[in-house]
């Protein structure tokens, strides 16, 4: 059983002037992972277009692709909103991006692998059904929901119990937005407050309507939380959800720019709590043997996501590493308004997971 890699060239070719979502990003990652020996990188297989409206409304698709064209006639990046652009790679690199996370799935089902990361542009969390998902100002830099692709494929192959966990420090209004009514994926999303941060959704009152009641769950964190904060959150809430849950497939939108040096969010985490997750979800997939993917979604800083990936595949591969940040503490209304919302959490969930 092993943990592989996938990427593409054409992630390098999704790109607009002076814009942070950028190729550094896959690179920074890619030139990391190519160091260590024992990972195997794939190069994937194209998706078919017509599995993007498993989760997407066909105008929207239409729209994409019309865009794509766009692009490529005028010779340069077109603005689907005043955050998200589309070139004329966008769509191609969008199929490629989704087939890493079908292409992974399929040889987690035939037990050849057991988990992978998918090193994908762009990314996808933001997207919703109709593009823009639970009046969002923006789309945030994503084209189609990658994760909820994926977590739909399962659905397909007849899968329940999906876990998606969103560590990205936005929500992913999209992924919300798309499994809201049912409870075939659990999503769960860890993100900076909401009221102080794009996209202004996640917060704890929304858990999921009709079947899906309970099957979603916001931990929005206070600006500056520190990896005491993420600690709590994972075995306060997380881990006592998902030893009931017993989820048979686990999806990670993996973001990286939670990290306390990312320009554009504002908590206070380090390298540790990357190790958190990882370690945490490395020790379900032992007690449970089943199959975790992770997919690429945010994170702007190239060390942040040359360190982060690198744990990551030391982590699932059994290498060692090390980690040089110090874990951070937060002060104490930080972690008294953290408390409160945790008991926010489990009071909302009283009688269904608490
Ligand atoms: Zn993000």
């Amino acid at each position: 059983m092993k943990f592989v890699a996938f990427y593409h060239e054409i992630f390098e070719k999704h790109k607009a002037e002076a814009h942070p979502e950028s190729p550094k990003r896959v690179k920074a990652i890619i030139s990391e992972l190519m160091k260590i020996e024992e990972l195997e990188i794939i190069k994937p297989k194209k998706a078919n277009k017509r599995i993007l409206e498993n989760v997407h409304a066909k105008e929207y698709i239409d729209k994409v692709f019309e865009l794509c064209k766009k692009a490529k006639e005028f010779g340069k990046e077109v603005y689907l909103d005043p955050d998200t652009y589309i070139n004329e790679f966008t769509c191609e690199a969008s199929l490629y991006a989704i087939g890493s996370i079908i292409q992974g799935i399929d040889l987690a089902l035939k037990k050849k692998i057991n988990s992978f990361f998918a090193i994908v542009r762009p990314p996808g969390h933001h997207a919703g059904i109709y593009g823009n998902a639970l009046n969002a100002p923006t789309q945030g830099f994503c084209i189609f929901d990658n994760v909820a692709i994926g977590a739909s494929y399962l659905i397909e192959k007849k899968f329940n119990r999906i876990l998606i966990l969103d560590i990205d420090a936005h929500h992913g209004n999209g992924t919300q937005e798309i499994f809201y009514k049912t409870n075939k994926v659990f999503y769960i999303s860890l993100h900076q407050d909401p009221s102080t941060i794009y996209p202004n959704t996640g917060f704890v009152n929304e858990i999921g309507e009709f079947e899906g009641k309970g099957y979603n769950l916001n931990i929005p964190l206070p600006i500056r939380s520190g990896d005491d904060v993420y600690r709590k959150a994972f075995e306060e809430i997380i881990n006592p959800i998902v030893e009931k849950y017993k989820p048979k497939f686990i999806l990670v939108s993996l973001g990286f720019d939670s990290h306390r040096s990312e320009f554009l969010t504002m908590l206070n985490l380090t390298i540790n709590s990357f190790e958190l997750v990882f370690k945490f979800l490395k020790n379900i997939q032992e007690e449970r043997k089943i199959p975790i993917g992770f997919v690429l979604e945010g994170g702007y800083n190239e060390n942040v996501l040359r360190e982060g990936s690198k744990i990551l595949a030391k982590i699932f591969l059994e290498r060692r590493y090390k980690i040089k940040e110090i874990p951070t503490k937060s002060e104490d209304f930080i972690l008294s308004q953290s408390k409160e919302t945790f008991d926010k959490i489990k009071s909302l969930l009283e009688g269904i997971w608490f």
